[in-house]
């Protein structure tokens, strides 16, 4: 350090320096940049980054704003106001004007306070987006600039708050804070290891920071800001990876040696078909795992109907014939019992003992199951989370697979590690289809495989779109399906805040579909959540076994459920479900060798998403495509649910937009530790460093995943 009155302070001194000493500042703005944006030092203001940059030096003109897309900005007058409507209607309206035409401002909102600050007749800037309303087009809520604040070249747009607003830190307050703090002799120690900031020509986190803030063009802020997010993942994808290394290393697992007799016959003699190639491959991945002397902490993905369920069983087989047990949760009742019943006819030539374990076990038979899970006399135990439960105890439980994980918890996973002295392989099923670069981070601390291929000879779901207005065309057609021997699913939408309206059109639904449907010539069943569990199971049996054409359903049969002979879904008010539960619908059809349908029923008034959403699912049958979109529209949290959240918090990063640098930054990670796998290299110091901290603060975690 060399200048001034920070002569005495160490790098990390400067940067922990509280926010209240910086020029500008004061113990009350200090307080605010606090409490509203967790701006408490030197440091976190030096990463509070613009979310855009504004090219102050080109302006559009009115009338070619029809070829614009995007935010524009334009040099005009606003020459008159008005306001019209009332209470939640009321609306700020101003005419603004430039040499070559006009257009409508809009306000809904801080109606009041924007009115008293707008200037008619005097020159301003406009920022905003046109929007069109009743066939003309306005720009609601446009940002006002005094032409004299508008600096040359790229402004940083900082986010902020009223309260900071109020106080002088709108963007251009934050921004001039900004400058005075850059002001600072920060200097920094290279994080980021030598070969990585070679081979993307890193700039110096200093320099950095200023193309962040302070941009010449575009591609400096972009290149600044490649250089953080990379950062940020690369310290993700270590903690990840180091995670898994522990857990396998420290953990053990039963080593599964030998390939034996229930492996062989099954395979041999009662296998209804080829293994796809994706599923032998998958077979062959988790095989060299459980022969390892490692713990396996597998995830299975792979799209609805890849025949997972297959690979989970051959695995199970795979652990008997190594003296151990094996036990399989699913998420519901009825695919409990589905399970339950086509492994035990897949196996019934064979001397296996399966039992079924869910809520609704009697008293008795759950005695006895317990009592043969401690003898050994079952080998394979399927159920739901009963299974979870402390008296649920094993002779030796060799491994554990869990079908759709999306519904089962990290704790959860945890009860399974502890029903054995050596904690039994666990091996999650998903058909959650999720970005690759988003399962490298979510699963980041679990071996993935992906079944990508489907068995041969499906027939792609054919899905279309209906309005309300083609029910009667929709009903017909399903008329000639039944005919043709096929079986219908009708699916509604539940969503638990509106539980009783949602009932309530199930039941309009139903009594409809009944109506169009009558007895003799057809049946209709129907299962919902408010059935007790032998109700739904008998009702589902009924449509199993063929005896019902129609299931009327709520998304009680979402998950897993397989009926070979039913070929047409159709689902209502297709505009209320996510594209993920649309496509795992969709995957209840489509199992047979006959032509299957989709028929996404809607409203006629469309959201642009649920328009995007109907659209992507008419379209493709990929499951991955989809999830792309789907993370597009929704964004990583809702796609994973709370359950992960609290696991990371990314700062710069966003997985919904930066899996290539996740890719990257994994790849990397990967070598790394492959090198130097203590990380004691020099280079490698600062993550060390850095890591040691995190794996500590968060030390139960290496327990669970
Ligand atoms: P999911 O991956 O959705 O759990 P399932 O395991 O339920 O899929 O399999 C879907 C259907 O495909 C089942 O009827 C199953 O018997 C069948 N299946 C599984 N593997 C194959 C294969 N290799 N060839 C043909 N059919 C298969
Ligand atoms: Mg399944």
């Amino acid at each position: 350090m060399t200048s001034g009155i920070f002569y005495f302070y160490s790098v990390n001194d400067l940067l922990r320096t509280p926010i209240e000493f910086l020029k500008g500042v004061g113990p009350k703005r200090a307080e605010l940049l606090k409490k509203e944006i967790g701006v408490a030092t030197f440091k976190d203001l030096l990463y509070y980054f613009p979310f855009r940059y504004v090219d102050r030096s080109t302006f559009k003109t009115i009338d070619s704003l029809l070829t614009a897309d995007g935010p524009v900005q334009i040099k005009g007058r606003i020459v008159g106001i008005n306001e019209t409507g009332h209470g939640r209607n009321k609306r700020l309206n101003a005419i603004f004007q430039d040499q070559t035409g006009s257009i409508n401002l809009v306000w809904f909102k801080g109606i009041n306070w924007i009115r008293s600050s707008l200037k008619v007749n005097e020159e301003v800037v406009i920022y905003g987006r046109l929007k069109a309303y009743g066939g003309k087009w306005s720009m609601p809520h446009p940002e006002i600039i005094n032409p004299s604040d508008l600096g040359n070249g790229l402004q940083p747009i900082y986010p902020s708050t009223e309260k900071l607003s109020a106080n002088g830190l709108h963007s251009k307050g934050i921004e001039k804070l900004i400058s005075e703090l850059l002001l600072q002799p920060f200097s920094f120690e290279e994080k980021i290891p030598r070969d990585i900031v070679k081979d993307y020509n890193l700039p110096p986190e200093l320099k950095a920071i200023h193309m962040v803030h302070h941009p010449v063009q575009l591609d400096d802020a972009k290149m600044g800001r490649f250089r953080f997010k990379l950062q940020e993942l690369l310290l993700l994808q270590l903690e990840l990876l180091l995670r898994k290394i522990v857990s396998s290393q420290k953990l053990g697992g039963h080593r599964f040696e030998v390939v034996g007799d229930h492996f062989n016959t099954f395979y041999k003699s009662h296998l209804k078909y080829e293994l796809t190639n994706a599923q032998k491959r998958v077979l062959k991945e988790v095989r060299a795992d459980v022969n390892s002397g490692h713990h396996l902490n597998r995830l299975v993905q792979g799209d609805v109907g890849s025949g997972k369920t297959l690979v989970a069983l051959l695995t199970m087989l795979l652990s008997l014939d190594n003296g151990y047990q094996a036990a399989m949760i699913a998420p519901t009742e009825i695919l409990a019992q589905q399970h339950y019943e086509s492994i035990r006819d897949d196996l019934k030539e064979m001397d296996i003992e399966v039992a079924l374990l869910t809520g609704s076990t009697k008293k008795k038979d759950r005695e006895r199951i317990h009592e043969g899970l401690l003898s050994g006399d079952i080998d394979i135990l399927i159920g739901t989370h009963a299974l979870l439960e402390k008296t649920v105890q094993f002779k030796d439980l060799g491994i554990v697979v869990i079908d759709e994980q999306h519904r089962f918890g990290v704790a959860q996973r945890a009860r399974m590690w502890k029903k054995n002295r050596v904690p039994p392989h666990i091996l999650i099923m998903t058909a959650t289809p999720i970005p690759r670069t988003l399962a490298m981070t979510y699963y980041g601390d679990l071996d993935v495989s992906v079944i990508d291929e489907m068995p041969p000879g499906r027939k792609p779901v054919t899905t279309t779109h209906s309005y309300e207005s083609g029910r009667l065309r929709v009903f017909g057609f399903i008329r000639e399906e039944i005919k043709k021997g096929r079986q219908v699913y009708f699916v509604y939408p539940l969503i638990s805040e509106s539980e009783t309206l949602d009932f309530n059109n199930l039941m309009d639904g139903f009594n409809a579909i009944s109506r169009a449907f009558p007895l003799p010539d057809y049946r209709v069943s129907i299962v919902h959540g408010k059935m007790k569990p032998e109700e739904k199971e008998f009702e589902m049996n009924r449509f199993v076994r063929g005896e019902t054409q129609i299931m009327v359903a709520t998304t009680v049969i979402e998950v897993g459920v397989n009926v070979p002979n039913a070929s047409v879904m159709v689902i209502e008010s297709a505009e209320r479900f996510g594209l993920s539960q649309l496509h795992q619908l969709r995957g209840r059809v489509g199992r047979g060798a006959e032509q299957s349908y989709c028929i996404l029923m809607t409203g006629d008034k469309l959201s642009k998403e649920s328009q995007k959403r109907v659209q992507t699912m008419v379209q493709t049958n990929d499951g991955f495509k989809i999830a792309e979109v789907d993370l597009k529209l929704r964004g990583p949290g809702d796609i994973m649910g709370t359950q992960q959240s609290g696991l990371m918090n990314l700062r710069i990063a966003d997985l919904t937009k930066d899996g290539p640098i996740v890719s990257i930054a994994r790849q990397k990670a990967i070598a790394i530790l492959e090198s130097d796998p203590n990380l004691s290299k020099p280079e490698h110091f600062w993550l060390r460093k850095k890591l040691v901290h995190i794996l500590q603060t968060k030390p139960d975690w290496g327990k669970i995943a």
